[in-house]
């Protein structure tokens, strides 16, 4: 057997951060910093002086002990004690390191943040009205990532993302940057309780001075996959929010006043999402709650203007689809926004800024209108559609800011 065959065992997962190590001779130490770094020790070799994990990745000893600095851990979604408080409207991310690949990455992850209409935004420097900057550093040796938590009112001040996930792809990247920055907000791991389900092997990373409050909402147990905050990713990883992460962001980080929208039908009824969101778009509400208030999110940043292109967020984060770009019945069951997912948002008052009781009109991506049957008032699925050709008083809203 070569060593090269050896070299092969694919780690099914890698860790993302860790608890404190012990100190034995060079090969065994790291071989010892990686167990307790949570690899599943089957995915270790050595061969001669060197130590290899998964996808042939050799780890220095240096990086072995680099892998026990920062304390990680996870469970369904756990938060700690400390968040961002609602001074800081705006994170900005200085990203000046990362170039290629992880550039890309960052930016998506930054994406991750930004298209959940959260109480604060998220942009890479430059950029303007920054209330806080997250300093983004590349470390070569490194296979994962690492970040603090959140201390008096502001997010922790920097993430260190490890070079050698190069070897993953930019969907990893965007993973772990997604991970890191997380942190950053007040995230704890998602099996921090047990590192085992995402790592294959660890303990319990407890309070760990910061500690681990369970969100609302949220399932109390991890699930490989289950979570972007899991202890460790895998190299499956897609870099996206799975619904629970989505549901926990929206929890600690809810939307500003003002920054959600909701629509009077001609026959004064409100468009629900019905259940807040994961079946049809209704028109049959009399008053405003939590399920006939949409996020939205500007695909062109910057203020809401006439005729911008829009995703609409229902109360659990999922988006606004109107079936097949339209034609056909409008849902608000999806977890990603895509072109069937975008709405052209138009004013009809004429104008280019959106005020309330403004009327105005939805336009899905095949060029037909949203239509609330019947002027509003149908209390099923099928209420609300986005096949029509023209706009009449049924495919009128009365735009409010809640
Ligand atoms: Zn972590």
């Amino acid at each position: 057997m070569s060593s090269k065959s050896l070299i092969f065992a694919i780690a099914a997962s890698s860790v993302l951060s860790w608890g404190c190590g012990e100190q034995p001779a060079p090969a065994q130490e790291i071989v010892d910093n990686l167990i307790q770094a949570g690899f599943p020790s089957n995915d270790i070799q050595v061969v001669g002086e060197r130590v290899y994990v998964g996808r042939d990745a050799e780890v220095t000893l240096e990086a072995s002990r680099e892998m026990l600095k920062a304390a990680d851990s996870s469970e369904e979604q756990y938060r700690t004690t400390n968040l961002v408080g609602a001074a800081v409207t705006k994170v900005c991310v200085n990203g000046s390191a990362f170039t290629g690949v992880f550039s890309t990455a960052l930016d998506l992850a930054i994406q991750n943040y930004t298209e959940r209409s959260l109480r604060f935004t998220m942009a890479r420097t430059p950029s303007t009205g920054c209330s806080f900057t997250i300093q983004a550093n590349i470390d070569p040796n490194m296979n994962g990532g690492v970040a603090g938590f959140p201390a008096n009112g502001l997010p922790f001040g920097s993430i260190t993302i490890g070079g050698r996930l190069s070897q993953y792809g930019v969907d990893v990247i965007e993973h772990v940057i997604t991970h890191e920055l997380g942190h950053t907000i007040g995230f704890r791991h998602s099996d921090f309780y047990n590192r085992t389900i995402s790592c294959g092997t660890g303990g319990n990373e407890g309070d760990a001075g910061v500690g681990a409050i369970h969100i609302p909402g949220t399932p109390t147990t991890a699930s490989v996959g289950g979570s972007i905050m899991n202890s460790c990713f895998r190299s499956a990883e897609t870099g996206e929010f799975t619904g629970s992460d989505v549901t926990a962001l929206l929890a600690l980080y809810p939307p500003a006043a003002g920054s959600r929208l909701s629509f009077r039908t001609a026959t004064g009824n409100f468009l629900v999402a019905e259940n807040g969101g994961g079946t049809f778009v209704g028109a049959d509400r009399t008053a405003i709650g939590d399920w006939e208030r949409f996020g939205y999110v500007d695909l062109n940043g910057g203020e809401l203007l006439n005729n911008d292109l829009i995703n609409l967020r229902a109360a659990n984060g999922q988006f606004v689809v109107a079936e097949n770009g339209g034609g056909g019945v409008v849902n608000a069951n999806r977890a990603t926004a895509q072109g069937w997912e975008t709405f052209r948002f138009i004013n009809l008052e004429g104008r280019s800024r959106f005020q309330a009781g403004d009327r105005v009109a939805l336009q899905a991506s095949n060029g037909q209108y949203v239509v609330a049957e019947n002027g509003g008032g149908g209390n099923a699925s099928g209420a609300v559609n986005a096949n029509r050709s023209a706009i009449g008083a049924w495919e009128t809203f009365v735009l409010f800011f809640q």
